[in-house]
């Protein structure tokens, strides 16, 4: 999905904001879930990304064969036909999503024939059979419903709304195809699925796959059957109906195969959007190059519609896009990607909604890149980089789960993911991960697991600090040189100063000489403060600090001082501030050279109640936080040992 800046909010009224985590039939799983995790022992924070993997879900959905009948109105009716495999014994009963439906009758299909179902509603449908089912059974069931303008999930507007012809389209992400078809609406549980879908005559109805049959009715209605044998998940299905005009436009790889993307506009559009579409082909062919994965599904398609709340929406073959933005590029590859990253590979939970949304940004960033080269991918990326407002992490954002965290912060982890692997390690992750979970779901901690086996070494503190954690590093830069025989000592001095998490990052340093020869140094940033040193045959005459942009930072503060290069260590512990303090103080003290050292805070019997820092660190000034929580109020003490140098303070806690 993309959302849309705030010029466009037009249409604010449509937005559907709003959380439906209550959902009496995700409860009830979860219930169940959490009992198993309490036998085994297995709670984890992060219990909603394994608790699909988990956890045996009742049924699995193999299909959704849907026959819809649209007057092209606020309603319809229409038939689901649902098969799904058992997968416990002992089940009598299953539940399903459908919201603010009519339930008019539900059977069940076996040896041809049909019997009728018991079924009940709270806010989920509860279908009862007369027999216990058994694991691996297949069953078919089916629903008649009516549909009656709902609040969310189908959207029917008429001419004079649209200012074009009369139209009827879904929106389901994230929890509302259940507004327009029972179903288990859960992004894990992928099934195929077919569509019939009746409309007047002079309407052209789109959905998800092929369309294999086109029927003329006695009573001037026309009948469109889609299929797809592709595994879709819910919140992919779709239809968009209306007087459309459709143009092909053919991408055609270098081995000759034809992909066919099929585009479905109002008439009066037909000329700017063919134009404006004919980027498709080289978009097609970037994201292959890139991904190294050829695009994943039987067709691409395109649909515009207004009044739409977002930008566009990457339905399974058919994105749809606000008509208004027709000629938006980063909306046209950005809902294209989504076929690789959220359709072919689906979020398990939307916790991982950035592994849909970071990577279709981060898209956008590799199109610019593609049209104009660094430059474009430098440009993107400063645009989309707002570390002032990123106050969420990145995974698990808050529902109504589609911010900026999730988009923008989310392409610069992968941004970074890239600076900190090269290139072509970090596309052939991005390779691996795909054919790994292709057609399926994945979650932020098998993404890492992948990246991780191709970096060959842990990625724990490039998560923690972009994917789990908030804020972004504010570097205080200082530099100096001095002449020693006929070579330059350069002394570079990274601080942080922002509050809260310390950053460990990769940071490139660009210096240009007296003889207008340039150099880069990467460093490694690893703590709080940090001085690298270097030797220079020529005289340095300036330092850019991250000119190419890789790091997710504010902007940072560079000075030259001549003092610092003769600025000499010492070991000392300073008084921590605030002093007394309720519940965290700071302590700071210096290493004269690089030393293993340990910090630890004792309570006045002499017992160790916390370590602070225990590694090697670098010489200069080192600053951490203590946090004293669960500690009474009292008289402590905070000893540095670093070597053959120790010393102690005392610190005061007051509650
Ligand atoms: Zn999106």
């Amino acid at each position: 999905m993309k959302r849309l800046t705030l010029s466009f909010l037009l249409f604010a009224s449509l937005f559907s904001i709003k959380a439906q985590q209550s959902e009496s039939i995700q409860l009830e799983e979860r219930e169940a879930f959490l009992r198993r995790q309490s036998l085994t022992n297995l709670l984890r924070p992060t219990v909603h990304s394994v608790f699909s993997r988990l956890y045996t879900r009742p049924i699995d959905i193999l299909k959704y064969d849907l026959d819809i009948n649209l007057p092209m109105s606020s309603s319809f009716t229409a038939k689901n036909r649902i098969t799904f495999r058992v997968q416990r014994d002992s089940i009598n009963r299953i539940a399903l999503n459908a919201n603010q439906m009519t339930i008019q009758s539900a059977v069940w299909e076996r040896n041809a024939q049909t019997e009728p179902l018991t079924f009940s509603r709270t806010d989920s449908l509860y279908i009862t059979f007369p027999q216990w089912l058994r694991q691996e059974d297949t069953i078919t069931i089916v629903i008649q419903y009516q549909v009656n303008s709902p609040s969310y999930g189908y959207y029917y507007y008429t001419p004079s709304q649209t200012g074009f012809g009369a139209l009827a389209y879904t929106m389901s992400e994230p929890f509302d195809a259940r507004y327009w078809m029972p179903c288990f609406d859960e992004p894990y549980d992928k099934a195929t699925m077919e569509m019939k879908l009746t409309v007047p005559q002079g309407f052209v109805a789109a959905s998800n796959g092929l369309l294999i049959n086109l029927t003329t009715n006695p009573n001037n209605t026309r009948t469109y059957h889609w299929k797809t044998d592709y595994p879709i998940t819910t919140y992919l299905m779709c239809f968009a109906v209306s007087n459309y005009q459709k143009f092909d436009i053919y991408y055609v790889r270098p081995s000759g195969d034809t992909l066919v993307t099929e585009n479905y506009v109002w008439a009066s559009d037909v000329p700017s959007a063919q134009q404006s579409f004919s980027v498709l082909p080289a978009m097609l062919a970037m994201c292959e190059n890139r991904f190294q994965i050829l695009y994943p599904f039987e067709k691409y398609g395109q649909a515009a519609v207004r009044p739409f709340a977002y930008g566009g929406m990457e339905h399974q073959t058919l994105s749809i896009l606000q008509r208004n933005l027709l000629s938006s590029q980063n909306l046209i590859v950005h809902e294209l990607a989504h076929h690789w990253w959220g359709n072919m590979v689906t979020c398990e939970t939307f916790a991982d909604l950035w592994l849909n949304e970071g990577f279709a940004t981060y898209t956008e960033a590799l199109w610019r890149e593609q049209l104009q080269g660094f430059t474009g991918l430098y440009n993107y990326m400063q645009s989309r980089l707002r570390p002032n407002q990123w106050t969420n992490a990145v995974y698990n954002p808050p529902p109504p789960y589609f911010i900026d965290e999730v988009y923008g912060k989310g392409a610069w982890v992968l941004h970074q993911l890239r600076f900190w692997c090269g290139d072509s390690l970090f596309f052939q992750i991005l390779k691996v991960y795909g054919e790994q979970f292709k057609y399926s779901t994945a979650n932020t901690a098998q993404f890492k697991a992948v990246a991780e086996s191709l970096y060959g070494e842990a990625l724990d503190d490039f998560f923690q600090q972009w994917v789990y954690g908030t804020g972004a590093p504010r570097f205080n830069v200082t530099w100096s040189r001095a002449s020693v025989g006929n070579q330059w000592q350069t002394t570079v001095r990274v601080q942080q100063t922002q509050a809260g998490q310390t950053f460990k990052t990769p940071l490139e340093l660009f210096f240009q000489f007296q003889n207008s020869t340039t150099t880069v140094e990467r460093v490694r940033v690893l703590s709080r403060d940090t001085v690298f040193t270097f030797t220079f045959n020529e005289r340095p005459t300036s330092l850019e600090v991250d000119k190419n942009g890789w790091v997710l930072r504010f902007p940072i503060t560079l000075d030259y001082n001549e003092k610092l290069q003769h600025q000499r260590y010492q070991y000392r512990l300073l008084q921590n501030y605030p002093n007394p303090f309720n519940p965290s103080t700071t302590i700071e003290y210096e290493l004269a050279k690089p030393s293993s050292i340990e910090l630890s805070v004792y309570d006045a019997l002499g017992r160790k109640v916390a370590t602070l820092v225990n590694e090697p660190q670098s010489a200069g000034m080192h600053r951490v936080q203590f946090s004293a929580e669960n500690l009474s109020s009292g008289v402590y003490f905070y000893k540095l040992t670093a070597g053959e140098f120790s010393e102690t303070r005392k610190l005061m806690l007051i509650k």
